[in-house]
C-alpha cells in the first residue's frame, strides 16, 4: 500500500470521525428572520438543520418590530384619514381612539402572521426546533437544556435589543421598548421619545395620530441622521404640522418618574428645561445580543461589542458564521432574510459568497415615506465623489395631486458619466417605488435607461421617470440644442 492510499483512507476516515460526532450539518442559533431563513433553507436542501430559541420563533420582526409597529402606523393613518376627511370633500371628524382596541388590532395581525413561523411548521419542514438559552461550550458544540449540539457549521442569528443610554436614574424610572410598547393597554396622554431615528419619528407620528400629545428628543440637529437633511426635513415638517414637538441638541440630565407620569430636565445650549410627560419611549438605537453564548469558549472575536466578521459572514471560528442584526450593519428584515442565502451558500456548499452592500435599500415608514437606496448626497460629498443632484417633487406628479399626497420629492444622485449612485424618495409609498432604483443600482444601470422606460400614467411611479428625464434635460445644452437645429433644419428660436 502506498503513502497516497494512507492519506486517502485517514482523510476517509477523519471525515467519517467528524460526521459522527456532527449530529448536525448545521446549527442555527435564533429563530427570528435570518434564523428562519437559514433554517427552512438548509432543511429544503438537504441538510439536517437544529434551530435553538430562547423565547419564541418569529423574533423581533414579527413580535416587537416591523409587523405591530406598521399594524400600529395603519390605525394611525386610518384616524388621520378621518381627521382630515374635509379635505376630500367630505364630512370628517375627530377620531375616538381607544389604544387597548387598537392594540388588540395590532396583536391581531401579529397572529395572523404567526403560524408561517410556528415551530409546527418549521418542524414539518425537517427542522429540529429546541427551545431554551445555551451557550458554547466548544468551538464545535452548543449545549442547552442538559444537551450538546456539535454540528459542522453554526449560524449566530440572535438579532438585537433596544440600547439603552446611560441616563441619570433612568433606571429607576418606567419606560418603554419596542419590547413594551406594543403591550400597552392604558390611554398615553402624553409621549415623551427619546431617538430621532427611523422607530422614534415612526412611533412619535404614530402616537400623535392616536392622539397623544408627543415630544420628541433628539441629541442632534435633526431627526433620521442617515438621510439627507433637505429630505428628512421633510418628514419632520409634516410631524410638526401634525403637532409633534422637536427638542433637537437637547441632553438629558436627569430622568424623575413613576407609571404615569414621567419628567426629563434637559440641558441645551447652557439653559436647562424640563418636561414632563405620561409615558417614556426609548428608541436610541440597538446592541447586538452577544450575552451568555459562550463565544470565548467558541473562539469567536468580538469588538467594541460587535462580532468581527468577514465578507463571508464569518466569525474568527470559521465553522461559525453570523447573520441579521446580530452581523449588522443594516438592520433590516430584508437584509437578515439576504444575509441568511450568503450563509447558506457559504456553510453548506463551500460555495464562497460574499456580502456585497452596494445597493441596499430601507424606509422609513411615517407619512410621508423616506425610502433610500445606494449613495447620499451628502455621503457623495464627504468622500469627494464627482457626482450630479437631480430632483423632482410630487406635487408635479398628477397622481399625488389627486390623492391629496403631494408632498416630497425624488432625487437622484448621478456620476458624471450618467450612472446611478443612489436614490432617494420621501413622498406617497416610497417604499414600494424605491425598488425600481434598487433594481437600476443592482445592474449598474444609466439614468438615461429609467428615462426610457414606460410607466402607466397616472401613477406616483411616474414621478422615477421624471426625476431620471431631468438628468438628460441637463445634458441639452444651449450649444448642443444649437447643433442640432442646424444638424435636422429645425426652425425654432435659437437659444
Ligand atoms: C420597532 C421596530 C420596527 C422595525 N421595523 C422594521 C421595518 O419596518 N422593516 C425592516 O426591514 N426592519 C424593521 N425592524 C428591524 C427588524 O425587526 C430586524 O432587522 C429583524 O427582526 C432582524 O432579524 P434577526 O433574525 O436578525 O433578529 P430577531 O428578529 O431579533 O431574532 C433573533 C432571535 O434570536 C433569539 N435569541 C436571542 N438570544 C438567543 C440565545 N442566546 N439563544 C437562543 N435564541 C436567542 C431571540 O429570542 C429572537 O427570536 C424594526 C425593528 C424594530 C425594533
Amino acid at each position: 500500500m502506498d503513502t497516497t492510499d494512507n492519506t486517502a483512507k485517514s482523510s476517509i476516515w477523519t471525515r467519517i470521525a467528524r460526521s459522527v460526532k456532527n449530529q448536525y450539518d448545521l446549527c442555527v442559533i435564533g429563530g427570528g428572520a435570518a434564523g428562519l431563513v437559514v433554517a427552512a433553507g438548509g432543511a429544503a436542501l438537504g441538510a439536517r438543520v437544529v434551530l435553538v430559541e430562547k423565547h419564541r420563533l418569529g423574533g423581533d420582526c414579527l413580535w416587537d418590530g416591523c409587523v405591530p409597529s406598521k399594524a400600529l402606523l395603519h390605525s394611525a393613518a386610518v384616524a388621520q384619514t378621518l381627521r382630515t376627511a374635509a379635505r376630500a370633500g367630505l364630512d370628517g371628524a375627530e377620531p375616538d381612539v381607544d389604544l387597548a382596541r387598537v392594540m388588540e388590532r395590532v396583536n391581531a395581525v401579529i397572529r395572523t402572521l404567526e403560524p408561517n413561523d410556528s415551530p409546527e411548521r418549521f418542524r414539518g419542514l425537517g427542522v429540529e426546533v429546541v427551545f431554551g438559552a445555551g451557550r458554547f461550550t466548544a468551538p464545535d458544540c452548543f449545549e442547552v437544556g442538559g444537551r450538546t449540539l456539535a454540528a459542522r457549521r453554526f449560524v449566530l442569528a440572535t438579532g438585537s435589543r433596544a440600547a439603552i443610554p446611560p441616563l441619570p436614574r433612568l433606571d429607576r424610572v418606567p419606560y418603554l421598548t419596542n419590547k413594551t410598547l406594543f403591550g400597552l393597554r392604558e390611554p398615553v396622554p402624553h409621549l415623551l421619545v427619546v431617538g430621532g431615528g427611523p422607530i422614534g419619528v415612526e412611533m412619535a407620528q404614530a402616537f400623535r395620530r392616536l392622539g397623544s400629545a408627543v415630544d420628541l428628543l433628539e441629541s442632534g440637529p435633526g431627526i433620521l441622521p442617515r438621510e439627507d437633511a433637505d429630505m428628512a426635513d421633510l418628514v419632520r415638517r409634516r410631524l410638526e404640522a401634525e403637532g409633534v414637538r422637536f427638542h433637537f441638541g437637547s441632553q438629558i440630565v436627569a430622568v424623575r418618574g413613576e407609571p404615569g407620569a414621567v419628567r426629563l430636565r434637559l440641558s441645551r445650549e447652557g439653559a436647562e428645561e424640563s418636561l414632563a410627560g405620561s409615558h417614556l419611549l426609548i428608541a436610541t438605537g440597538r446592541k447586538p445580543n452577544l450575552d451568555g453564548l459562550g463565544l470565548d469558549q467558541a473562539g469567536v472575536s468580538v469588538t467594541d461589542g460587535r462580532l468581527v466578521l468577514d465578507a463571508r459572514l464569518r466569525t474568527a471560528n470559521k465553522r461559525i458564521y453570523a447573520c441579521g442584526d446580530v452581523a449588522g450593519p443594516y438592520l433590516f428584515t430584508h437584509m437578515a432574510e439576504h444575509q441568511a442565502g450568503i450563509v447558506l451558500r457559504n456553510a453548506l456548499f463551500h460555495w464562497p459568497a460574499r456580502f456585497h452592500p452596494r445597493a441596499v435599500p430601507w424606509c422609513t415608514f411615517c407619512d410621508p415615506e423616506l425610502a433610500r437606496v445606494g449613495l447620499s448626497e451628502s455621503e457623495v460629498e464627504r468622500a469627494g465623489i464627482p457626482h450630479q443632484v437631480y430632483g423632482f417633487d410630487f406635487s408635479d406628479i398628477d397622481r399625488a395631486v389627486a390623492d391629496d399626497a403631494a408632498e416630497g420629492r425624488a432625487k437622484l444622485v448621478v456620476s458624471p458619466n450618467g450612472k446611478l449612485l443612489g436614490a432617494a424618495l420621501c413622498g406617497p409609498h416610497a417604499g414600494e417605488l424605491i425598488h425600481e432604483y434598487v433594481l437600476a443600482l443592482s445592474k449598474g444601470m444609466g439614468v438615461s435607461d429609467l428615462a426610457g422606460v414606460i410607466h402607466i400614467y397616472p401613477t406616483l411611479a411616474q414621478i422615477n421617470r421624471r426625476v431620471a428625464e431631468m438628468h438628460l434635460k441637463a445634458k441639452l445644452t444651449p450649444a448642443a440644442r444649437r447643433w442640432m437645429q442646424r444638424l435636422f433644419g429645425l426652425r425654432g428660436s435659437r437659444p
